[in-house]
């Protein structure tokens, strides 16, 4: 199955992400995640993404689309593949069509604005695992802690409040129109990719249950 996971950032795609992968045993592609891990790395292409992600801004699509196309060429991305975070532009999403993609479905989760201002400040990571808690909202068991290793747990350098506006503006400017482009292709298509809208507010179990109906239209 290949899927899309949609939605501002704050959205809980990466929460929402961590179940799927384990009930449907394809594996999460988060571009945000991979680049993190460049910028650890101290790699080339790390250097040269820190300073964009810093601000809030979008990574080009050259190299998004590079490091996609590289992810899921590999053996575990067979049976397909949850991509959390991309695409993020319609150049993104069309290099999916010309690469002959075919993209299951689109699961859009939809959350306002006030709301992400608060989850994100709030957020906090384990960088290992790409594992996320909120200090409110779905805390660690030990504070600071990781509930599964007991390392560190981080706050992402691009989780401040003149960040988060930010990303929130790039993401209605060059993220949100993916939203017609699927919902166009899902009518042309006959529903394929199915297109399926959650309501992103609320308890992450009672979501997890609107996800998981999305999942069984998709599959059906
Ligand atoms: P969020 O958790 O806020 O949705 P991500 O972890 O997906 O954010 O992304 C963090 C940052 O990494 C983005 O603000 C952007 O700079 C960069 N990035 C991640 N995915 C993409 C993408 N598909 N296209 C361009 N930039 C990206
Ligand atoms: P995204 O991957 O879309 O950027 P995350 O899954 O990282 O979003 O979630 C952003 C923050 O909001 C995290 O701190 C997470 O624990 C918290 N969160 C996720 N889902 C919910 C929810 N339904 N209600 C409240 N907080 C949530």
């Amino acid at each position: 199955m290949k899927l899309i996971l949609l939605g501002p950032p704050g959205a809980g795609k990466g929460t929402q992400a961590q179940f799927i992968v384990d009930q449907y045993g394809i594996p999460q592609v988060s571009t945000g995640d991979m680049l993190r891990e460049a910028v650890k790395s101290g790699s080339d292409l790390g250097n040269r993404v820190k300073s964009v992600m810093d601000s809030g801004e979008l990574v080009t699509d050259g190299i998004i689309i590079e490091l996609v196309q590289e992810r899921i060429s590999q053996p575990d991305c067979v049976r397909g593949f949850l991509f959390d975070g991309f695409p993020r532009t319609i150049p993104q999403a069309q290099a999916l069509v010309d690469a002959g993609v075919e993209i299951d479905g689109v699961v859009e989760i939809q959350v306002p604005d006030a709301e992400i201002i608060s989850r994100l400040a709030g957020r906090r990571v384990h960088p290992g695992s790409g594992r996320v808690y909120h200090v409110t909202y779905n805390p660690p068991k030990v504070d600071g802690k990781d509930d599964v290793s007991g390392e560190d747990l981080i706050q992402r350098d691009d989780d401040q409040e003149d960040t988060i506006r930010n990303r929130l503006e790039v993401y209605r400017e060059q993220t949100q129109p993916l939203v017609a482009f699927y919902s166009d292709m899902s009518d042309a298509g006959g529903g394929r990719p199915a297109y399926c809208a959650v309501d992103g507010v609320g308890d992450t179990d009672a979501i997890k249950v609107q996800v998981e109906t999305a999942l069984k239209e998709i599959n059906a």
